[in-house]
């Protein structure tokens, strides 16, 4: 296999895009392509201060590595779950995530979950009723809640995660198993900024997990190879295998699905009917928008109602 580019030999091979190319021309192709999105869905411009939501995973530091490298004025965000029983998952992850900043003198705003809310995500999670004992509901409530907080209160104007491909198609396939319009109507590359909210964008939303995994590699970022242990057995993996299965007998099956769905979606097949237009309020406690009357979900989980 030969690079396209310039003919020395090559290090990735894209059957998806019948592309192959080396090193060099690889780690240039990647920002040019995340550009290419950033443009073509309106996602921010230069002018604008952008949050990066960091896990510490190859996803997110890639997207921080990628924004700097197109030149955006990009933060990074760390949440501290607490997730550290049989591996230290929390602990390791936000090691890696300081180094990747202090290496390269960029801003992390760090939030530790148990300082600032008095509880970890899995001791949130043993006395919720959400969930039922897995802490991925109220770990994405509590996620959701702090990146809003960070945008609003130190005035970033949109707010960026390493969703890539391979994440985007498993939700959706199961938004779709289940024809859930409310979500599929709100999944994309932007979510607009409502009042209290944000916009959120993500810019590697058509970019392959084992694209970015070369590209975190080819680059030497140094990331958590862990997953978080309450991932296993998650549907989304589920999910997530059996694409991988239907990719690898058609090669950019996985990519049809995502775009011709942000097609149809934009032909308006998934418009909003009155019924599921919900009212919103700010919540009395923090101020972000909720259906609950009085407080939100992720206060009511706080202050223990
Ligand atoms: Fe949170 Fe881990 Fe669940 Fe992800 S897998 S939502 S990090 S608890
Ligand atoms: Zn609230």
């Amino acid at each position: 296999m030969k690079c396209r580019t310039c003919g020395k030999k090559a290090s990735v091979n894209m059957r998806q895009h019948k592309l192959a190319l080396c090193k060099e021309h690889y780690l240039e192709w990647i920002p040019a392509q995340a550009e290419r999105f950033i443009e073509k869905y309106r996602m921010f411009t230069h002018d604008e201060k952008i949050l990066v939501a960091v896990s510490g995973g190859k996803d997110s530091l890639s997207l921080w590595d990628i924004l700097l490298r197109l030149g955006y004025a990009a933060d990074g965000l760390y949440i501290c779950l607490g997730i550290d029983e049989g591996i230290a998952y929390s602990f390791e992850s936000q090691r890696l995530t300081e180094k990747f900043a202090a290496e390269r003198g960029l801003k992390l705003n760090v939030v530790n979950v148990q300082q600032e809310y008095g509880e970890t995500i899995p001791e949130f999670a043993g006395r919720s009723q959400r969930g039922k004992g897995k802490p991925c509901s109220v770990c994405g409530l509590t996620k959701r809640h702090i990146m809003n907080r960070i945008a609003r209160d130190f005035g970033y104007d949109v707010l960026a995660t390493g969703h890539n491909l391979d994440d985007e198609a498993a939700v959706l396939f199961g938004n779709t198993l289940t024809w859930s319009g409310e979500y599929l109507l709100r999944q994309g590359p932007v979510l607009p900024a409502t009042p209290g909210l944000a916009r959120k964008v993500k810019p590697l939303c058509r970019l392959y997990e084992r694209e970015m995994l070369a590209y975190s590699l080819l680059r030497s970022i140094e990331y958590i190879y862990d997953e978080c242990p309450f991932a296993e057995g998650a549907t989304s993996i589920y999910y997530k295998e059996l694409l991988n299965k239907l990719e690898n007998d058609r090669p950019g099956a996985k990519l049809a699905f995502y775009l011709s769905f942000l097609e149809a979606r934009k032909k308006g097949l998934f418009a909003e009917p009155e019924a599921i237009q919900q009212e919103l309020h700010p919540c009395r406690s923090c101020g972000q928008p909720t259906s609950a009357p009085g407080l939100c979900a992720f206060c009511r989980m706080v202050k223990k109602d």
